[in-house]
């Protein structure tokens, strides 16, 4: 029987029953605007006022350290434009070529349009960066480091914390996007100096639409959108409060499930799924660092077969995933991630990112289990470079 199965979690994931419960009440109840000095304005700001803490809580940061934004991407926006405007003679940056497109292509604009200078680091065949070249690339120029904390196609899981360490010896700001990694890993920013944090919350479990930056204190960067003196001026909008706490719901429980061994039940599945993959499908290789990656994410490259290919066989089926390739005027152009660990040239199109949520079942892995050979097999067959075997 056909089920509609979700392994595509990286991109985004449900809101939980929970969460939208927790900001239910904030539309048609508690609508008042947070900065009212009235008896409508009050809940609202308590509301403000707790998901503040528990997004803090999270981090093991300080409430006034968090600022609520749009989304992941306003986020990065706001940490590397906002830096760039308030440092422009600390006007090198360093990052590396498997950033999100919220992350690189804002560097690549400010190179282009504000003058300064970018080092993308490179990864290996694992998708691991050397922090011998980091440490290498650092110039008396040298005013911020942006490297993510987990990656969003491979799941690979970056040093953070030796990275901030050594950024805040040199006296260099350090900012991570942290949207994959935030709930999946434990973060703990007062053992870790990092100075400047993204993370989203659609990628925990609320709407589409909210995320939030911590910004270190002490570390003083330019607001991005400027107006009227929410968030302590730092990004002015009125709040988006049910959304807002949702994020913080969301926050609260992720913090649970760090200790209460979901996040076990998670990578046990995903193993379940990869090894089961692997061992049934011949010419099939698993793309980053296994054994330093996120709980939730695999990234499978099948020889001789094309991703878009596979993700339409499997949608038929009603199983969702995704893979890195971007069709860019009829030619398939793969992601720029597994390009930059220079996969072998028969993988490279053919790869197959699936992405597990909490809510993700032992029965939905079973049964991508049983239809995934079946669809690498039966494109295989049609590829002009497979042969068979006897
Ligand atoms: C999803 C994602 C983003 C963008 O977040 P949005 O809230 O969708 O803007 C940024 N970085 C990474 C690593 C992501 O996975």
């Amino acid at each position: 029987m056909k089920k509609l199965v979700y392994l595509d979690n990286n991109a985004t994931c449900m809101t939980s029953p929970s969460v939208r419960d927790a900001m239910m009440p904030y539309f048609n109840e508690f609508y008042g605007n947070p900065s009212s000095m009235h008896i409508f304005g009050e809940p609202a700001a308590k509301a403000l006022k707790k998901a503040r803490e528990q997004v803090a809580a999270l981090l093991n940061a300080k409430p006034s350290e968090i600022i609520f934004t749009s989304c992941g991407s306003e986020s990065n926006n706001h940490a590397l434009r906002g830096f760039l405007e308030s440092y422009p003679k600390k006007n090198h940056i360093i990052s590396t070529v498997v950033e999100h497109p919220a992350v690189l292509q804002t560097l690549k604009f400010l190179e282009k349009n504000k003058g300064c200078t970018l080092t993308l680091l490179p990864v290996d065949q694992n998708g691991n960066i050397s922090l011998e070249k980091l440490k290498e690339a650092v110039t008396t120029n040298t005013g911020l480091i942006t490297i993510m904390s987990a990656n969003n196609e491979t799941g690979v899981i970056y040093p953070i914390r030796e990275i901030a360490e050594f950024a805040a010896e040199k006296g260099i700001l350090f900012h991570t996007d942290a949207v994959q990694a935030v709930g999946k890993i434990p973060i703990d920013l007062q053992k870790t100096p990092v100075s400047m944090l993204s993370l989203s919350g659609h990628k925990l479990h609320t709407p589409k639409g909210i995320g939030a930056l911590y910004i270190r204190e002490g570390v003083k960067i330019h607001p991005f959108i400027i107006g009227g003196h929410q968030e302590s001026g730092r990004r002015a909008g009125t709040e988006n409060i049910p959304y807002i706490v949702a994020l913080g719901q969301a926050c609260q429980e992720a913090g649970q499930e760090l200790k209460d061994g979901s996040l076990q039940k998670i990578s046990a599945l995903r193993n379940k799924l990869e090894q089961a993959l692997v061992k049934q499908i011949s010419n099939t290789k698993i793309n980053g660092n296994v054994p330093n990656r996120l709980p939730n994410t695999t990234n499978l490259a099948f020889e001789f077969v094309e991703g878009e290919a596979i993700l339409l066989k499997l949608s038929e089926l009603g199983i969702a995933g995704s893979t890195g390739s971007a069709c860019a005027s009829g030619s398939l152009d793969p992601s720029h991630v597994l390009t930059a660990m220079k996969l072998p040239y028969s993988f490279i199109h053919g790869s197959l990112r699936l992405s597990l949520s909490k809510f993700t079942t032992e029965e939905e892995i079973d049964y991508a289990i049983e239809h995934i050979p079946s669809v690498i097999q039966s494109l295989r067959e049609m590829s002009p470079f497979y042969t068979l075997p006897k």
